[in-house]
């Protein structure tokens, strides 16, 4: 089951906190996948039952906005997934290109991408294994979401996900990455799908200003800061903040969401 013996590497398309993703290109077809392995860290053990716990449940997920599952395997001791390429890149460096060319983002480009990063936490929340359960992402950042040739959204990394009976909140494990912290999440409170949809929220207000919104960490939410630049709509300058929502009750879920007739015109937009 040697990695080398069915792929040739082409390169490294990324490295997170804890895999290094490679393109590689299937020797028997020519296919392009990419091939996530698990960096060998301080613990061993953890790494291990992390990357078997990211498998066991990117096995279970089907969507067309959810990056799509190939296999695994060992290489030399290390986990591997092999995982459907996305040419594209991630939304990270989308928005580090057009911050650094000065370029924003077309708004019917936010609002598609918007809606599809929707679609994949809406299957992850209400109807994944059916409607008892919940499926929380935690850890939903621009890095973390890639786009395939087309352009279309792929939502990735679960490795930190967790699956929950529906109407249970998480108290104790504290995940996620600093900056993209729910206030909740902050203030040590329980949480549960609303701090999915602020990390939404936060992915929404980069993409329209290309900044990362500061507010979380300080705990404080001042209507100035976030305020778009001139030319968004008034739907989308009051959709932000409504995500970005201290009170995780006053979040729209994302059945609210694509019930709402904002959303609905958005959807049905000639992307
Ligand atoms: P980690 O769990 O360490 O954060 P990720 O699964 O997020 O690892 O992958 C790290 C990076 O590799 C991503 O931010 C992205 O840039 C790139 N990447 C991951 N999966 C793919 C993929 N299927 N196609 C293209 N690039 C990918
Ligand atoms: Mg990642
Ligand atoms: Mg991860």
């Amino acid at each position: 089951n040697n990695l080398a013996a069915n792929f040739t590497t082409i390169r490294v398309l990324g490295e997170g906190g804890f895999g290094i993703v490679k393109l590689v290109k299937s020797r028997q077809d020519g296919q392009l996948f990419a091939v996530k392995s698990f960096k060998q860290t301080s613990n061993t053990v953890q790494a291990l039952q992390l990357a078997e716990k990211e498998i066991a449940l990117l096995k279970t997920l089907a969507h067309p906005n959810i990056v799509g599952f190939h296999g695994m395997g060992f290489d030399q001791k290390e986990r591997y997934i092999i995982l459907e390429y996305c040419a594209g890149g991630d939304l990270r460096s989308m928005i580090h290109d057009a911050a650094s060319q000065r370029k924003p983002i077309p708004h019917h480009r936010i609002q598609s991408i918007f809606c599809q990063m929707l679609l994949a936490l809406h299957y992850c929340h209400h109807s994944y294994k059916g409607l008892r359960h919940t499926l929380l992402h935690r850890d939903l950042k621009p890095e973390n979401v890639l786009l395939n040739a087309a352009g279309q959204v792929k939502l990735a990394d679960f490795g930190l996900a967790k699956v929950m009976a529906n109407g249970l909140t998480v108290t104790t494990s504290f995940v996620g990455t600093s900056g993209y912290l729910p206030p909740e999440l902050v203030a040590g409170q329980p949480y549960d799908h609303k701090a999915d949809i602020f990390n939404l929220g936060c992915i929404l207000f980069e993409l329209c200003t290309l900044r990362i919104p500061n507010h979380a960490l300080r705990g404080v939410q001042r209507a100035r800061e976030f305020l778009l630049p001139a030319g968004h709509s008034a739907q989308m300058n009051s959709l932000v903040p409504m995500l970005l929502s201290i009170e995780p009750a006053r979040r729209p879920s994302t059945s609210d969401l694509l019930a709402s007739p904002v959303i609905a015109c958005w959807l049905q937009m000639p992307w």
